[in-house]
C-alpha cells in the first residue's frame, strides 16, 4: 500500500501569513547589543575571557560566562 498523502488544496494563502521578522524588534535587538558590547571589556579568545571570569569570581557560585559577540567579533562575559 503506497504511503502517499496526498496533500489538501491549499485553499488560500492570503490570512495567516508566515510570521515575518520585525524590523522595529531586530533593530532594537540591535541597538541593545551595541550598547553592550560597548559597556563590556572584550576579550581575543573564550579562554581568555573563561580566565578573567575566574579569577574576577573564585571558588564557586554562578559566574559569568563567556559568549561570542557579533558586533565586534570578540569574547565577552555575561553578566551573573
Ligand atoms: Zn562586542
Amino acid at each position: 500500500m503506497p504511503r502517499r498523502h496526498p496533500k489538501p488544496p491549499s485553499s488560500r494563502r492570503g490570512r495567516g501569513a508566515p510570521p515575518r521578522p520585525d524590523p522595529h524588534r531586530i533593530a532594537e535587538q540591535d541597538a541593545r547589543r551595541r550598547a553592550n558590547c560597548a559597556a563590556k571589556a572584550r576579550y581575543d579568545s573564550e579562554a581568555e575571557a573563561a580566565s578573567i571570569a575566574l579569577m574576577h569570581h573564585p571558588g564557586r557560585g554562578p559566574r559569568p560566562k563567556a559568549y561570542l559577540c557579533d558586533v565586534c567579533g570578540g569574547w565577552h562575559l555575561t553578566r551573573g
